[in-house]
């Protein structure tokens, strides 16, 4: 196992190659400024429900650098996951209408 990482910043999705590993406090975006150790770069972290990990403290601030001790950073771009929530919604959407009651019994 490499103890470097590529990362897409959460922010502007700039790739950063050769990013050690575990990821510092003090690692910023090279193209946009931004801060890498946040809630949005975590894995844990859900666009829609906050953080996902229970057993870690509620964020403040999302987007600001944290010293939570259950941070993993998200390797994909927010694009990337973006398309994979998309997929998902989709999916549960099919799901949905194979358990649904049928609406019209009159075909049997
Ligand atoms: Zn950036």
């Amino acid at each position: 196992m490499s103890p470097v990482q590529t990362l897409s910043c959460w922010h502007c999705g700039a790739e950063h190659s050769a990013v050690s590993m575990p990821l510092s406090r003090h690692e910023f975006c090279r193209a946009c400024g931004e801060a890498l150790h946040t809630c949005r770069q975590c894995r844990f972290h859900d666009l829609r429900q906050g953080c996902s990990e229970s057993r870690a403290e509620p964020p403040t601030n999302p987007e600001s650098a944290n010293f939570c001790e259950w941070f993993t950073p998200r390797l994909e771009s927010t694009a990337a996951m973006d398309a994979r929530g998309a997929a998902a919604d989709s999916a549960r959407a099919r799901l949905e209408a194979l358990f649904a009651p049928p609406a019209d019994d009159s075909e049997r």
